[in-house]
């Protein structure tokens, strides 16, 4: 699967995943301006025009990317995994679905998504995956 920045100085490709994560936390809100649609990737995404790329250490556990020409927001990685999860709108395909929904505690009454999706609140989500911290989906 491909992928580009809006202004095309970073190109990448992923094996091929359908499914997305939809995170309503406040960290994505802020990053983004809305909640993320990340596809989880795994950890063998291969970026061209690196150059071109910021990576920022949200957490200790984390770090976001972002094309520095552009501003496209490339991805969020797990620095523990390796693990890349990346906005699903950066990809030439649109042949995804929304495969789940987290931080749904943390979601601001002003939006909602009509897909039916499992729904995880915050404590679900440190249950199912660990707890780097309090603050997990920085
Ligand atoms: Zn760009
Ligand atoms: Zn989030």
């Amino acid at each position: 699967m491909n992928g580009h920045c809006l202004c095309g100085a970073v190109t990448f490709t992923s094996p091929e995943a359908r499914d997305i994560g939809a995170c309503h936390c406040g960290y994505c809100r802020r990053w983004g301006g809305g909640p993320l649609l990340a596809v989880h990737c795994g950890p063998h995404v291969e970026f061209q025009g690196t150059e071109h790329i910021a990576a920022y250490a949200s957490s200790s556990w984390a770090e976001r990317a972002f094309c520095k020409k552009c501003g496209t927001h490339l991805y969020y990685k797990l620095l523990a995994t390796g693990e890349y999860f990346v906005p699903a709108g950066a990809f030439d395909s649109t042949d995804f679905r929304i495969a789940s929904q987290i931080y749904i505690d943390k979601k601001p009454h002003y939006y909602s998504f009509a897909n039916e999706t499992p729904m995880l609140t915050e404590q679900q989500v440190i249950e199912q995956y660990g707890p780097p911290g309090d603050e997990t989906a920085a």
